[in-house]
């Protein structure tokens, strides 16, 4: 029953985080390590939560051993202050992502799942406001690996764990906004659908060469009808 994985990246694609997530890392950072380095001008985009902490303290001449030394102090810090400070008016939904979600969801062959940078913690709650988390039975996220291209392997073995079936390169079908989406679709040699509605605009995806491109996932039925043509050329 059960033919196509679809995995989805988060920010940028799903949903827009305001402000407050930066402001979050920053106070998280600020409290453990007495610095946030270059956190309020970091680019986040595509980039992993992890990776994200050492780039912007060792922005500040933090070594890498002074920061791994204190890394899941400040990871709890920042998914805690994340849970307890953000509402559901900090999350804006992309364009017809909700509609999309019901519909994929609806359809028996087809398996959702996420590969994103965000940690587990901070990124579920993300998902849980605006109460689009239940669409998502499993996930790959910064917690599962040290770079974004060691994520698309443990997707597939978790979606193995969950449901015994092995997706196969032809039938999984990676979604994101940035260049970093479409190389961990390369990784699996899956479909890649890059979608505008993040900092990246479709020119700049373009360059990337994704298998499909979008500036939004607003029209469901085109966006689904190239999710069951999975098969990539
Ligand atoms: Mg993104």
């Amino acid at each position: 029953m059960l033919k196509k994985l679809v995995l989805f990246d988060i920010d940028g694609t799903l949903l827009n985080v305001g402000s407050i997530n930066r402001r979050i890392l920053v106070d998280a950072l600020q409290e453990v390590y007495g610095t946030a380095g270059s956190a309020d001008r970091h680019n986040f985009a595509g980039k992993m939560d992890n990776m994200i902490i050492y780039e912007v303290l060792q922005n500040t001449g933090l070594c890498e051993a002074e920061i791994a030394e204190k890394f899941d102090r400040a990871k709890q810090t920042y998914i805690e202050m994340f849970r307890t400070h953000s509402r559901p008016s900090d999350i804006t939904l992309m364009e017809g992502v909700r509609e999309l979600l019901e519909e994929l969801s609806a359809r028996p062959e087809l398996m959702l799942g996420l590969l994103t940078g965000n940690f587990e913690g901070s990124g579920r709650h993300k998902l849980l406001l605006p109460d689009i988390n239940h669409f998502f039975p499993f996930g790959a996220f910064a917690d599962d690996g040290e770079n974004r291209n060691a994520l698309p392997p443990v997707a597939v073995e978790k979606a193995y764990q969950l449901t015994g079936k092995k997706f196969t390169e032809e039938n999984i079908i990676i979604i994101g906004d940035t260049e970093h989406d479409i190389a961990c679709a390369r990784v699996l040699n899956a479909k890649s659908i890059a979608v505008a509605t993040g900092t990246y605009s479709s020119q700049q995806l373009k360059k990337h060469n994704p298998h499909v491109l979008f500036e939004n996932l607003s029209r469901t039925d085109v966006v689904i009808s190239e999710i069951l043509q999975s098969s990539i050329n």
